[in-house]
């Protein structure tokens, strides 16, 4: 078969509104099909409006994984372009303050041409012309194509127009179980949370987006996935110190990025694993390294006050007890009919808020492959409405 009319029978219900449901709902409304999302809270309101919201150059993974580089550097590219309004393109340096970043500057460049991404050498007087507040110390530094995200209004630009091809969104609204008959899940048992009521949505397939969550997902179905919660903690300071994102020239570890949010400086992450995204305890030890790395490249923070200090989970691919840091920043769509002889139900997990429209396109095209659909991905091509649209369509 190969005709999109042919899409629009099957209701195809989404479960979970961060970036990657949000671009999963905008790839399969393209695509033709009626789409339900269910999100348990507002939209963005997990993992993906509390991050740092790098639009990712791929500088961080160009020496250890260069899979995810990739992905970064193609994505960042096609995000600019169909999403300006959620982005600010103000780039980034991977900042050298000692011998060993600086030791490290020749596979940094390596990485860069090896994936693709374009780069630019500063000496130390260039980089501190551009960022006045950075160390002293600095001995130079590499400029990439990085940005900073705005990811309400990127998950609203994806559902404003999902909802322009038809998809229903809604958000406040839980799901609470699976139906599963001889081995298919046929719908999905949710909970409103603002009227109260309980109801039963039919699905035809249901494509599991539910982040570090997604194993609560799975779980009711009956089967498993390898999804870990793996928490890192920020420390958002108060004034905004950067006006580029601010990386250190290291293999990419904890407290080692100052991301400039509006009028706020971000210091990040640490990474660890946990049973339960809910409830994230975070580690003091971790808070205090995010003040003593980041002000080793940029020693204005430790002089002033912390706006907020939080956390939240990537939903990893990997196994609780796996070395986090060594687990990669790529994505992978799990269909369940091929795991664990479940029909009608795919997860997607891993990847970044960066490369969720890639996310988007490999999941539905496996979704239009169990259909027996041959529906070409458009969304690289498609420029998204505006954020605004989704309170007015
Ligand atoms: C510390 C940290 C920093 C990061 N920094 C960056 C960065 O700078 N740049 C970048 O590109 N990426 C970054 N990431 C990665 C990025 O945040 C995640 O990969 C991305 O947000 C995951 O999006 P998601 O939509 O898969 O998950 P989520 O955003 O968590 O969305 C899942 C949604 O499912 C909903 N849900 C769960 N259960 C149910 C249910 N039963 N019923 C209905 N809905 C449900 C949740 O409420 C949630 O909104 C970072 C991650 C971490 C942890």
């Amino acid at each position: 078969m190969n005709m999109s009319e042919h899409s629009q029978k099957y209701h195809v219900v989404v479960i979970g509104a961060g970036s990657t449901g949000a671009a999963v709902a905008h790839d399969l409304a393209l695509r033709g099909f009626k789409v339900t999302v269910l999100e348990r809270g507002e939209i963005a309101s997990g993992t993906t409006g509390r991050n740092h919201c790098l639009l990712h150059s791929g500088g961080r993974y160009c020496v250890k994984d260069q899979e995810s580089a990739v992905e970064c550097i193609e994505e960042n590219m096609i995000l600019r372009k169909i999403m300006p309004e959620a982005m600010e393109l103000n780039g980034g340096l991977f900042v050298a303050v000692n011998d060993e970043d600086m030791a490290y500057k020749q596979s940094f460049i390596e990485g860069c041409e090896a994936t693709g991404i374009p780069y630019k050498e500063l000496n130390a007087s260039e980089a501190r012309r551009r960022e006045p507040y950075l160390s002293e110390k600095t001995l130079g530094a590499v400029w990439v194509p990085d940005g900073v995200f705005e990811p309400m209004r990127m998950c609203m630009s994806f559902l404003a127009s999902a909802k322009q091809n038809g998809a229903m969104v809604r958000p406040y609204v839980e799901v609470t179980g699976l139906q599963v008959e001889d081995q298919r899940v046929v719908a999905v048992e949710v909970w409103d949370r603002i009227s109260g009521e309980e109801s039963v949505i039919h699905a035809d397939l249901v494509v599991n987006a539910a982040g570090p969550w997604a194993g609560m997902i799975t779980d009711m179905a009956g089967v498993d996935v390898p999804v870990v919660a793996t928490p890192g903690v920020m420390v958002s300071m108060t004034g905004r110190y950067c006006q580029l994102v601010v990386n250190r020239l290291n293999v990419s570890s904890d407290g080692d990025i100052v991301v400039p949010q509006r009028e706020t400086s971000i210091i990040g992450t640490s990474s660890w694993t946990v049973e339960d995204a809910d409830y994230i305890e975070m580690p003091e030890d971790h808070i205090q390294m995010m003040y003593d790395r980041g002000s080793e490249m940029m020693p204005i923070l430790r002089e002033v006050e912390p706006r907020g200090i939080f956390a939240v989970a990537r939903p990893l691919i990997g196994r609780i007890g796996e070395d986090e840091r060594e687990i990669a920043r790529t994505f992978k769509c799990f269909d369940h009919a091929d795991r664990d002889g479940v029909e009608g139900f795919v997860t997607i997990a891993g990847g970044k808020t960066t490369t969720a429209r890639a996310m988007a396109e490999g999941t539905v095209d496996v979704v239009c492959a169990k259909l027996d659909l041959e529906i070409p991905c458009a969304t690289k091509e498609t420029q998204l409405l505006s954020y605004r649209a989704y309170y007015t369509i």
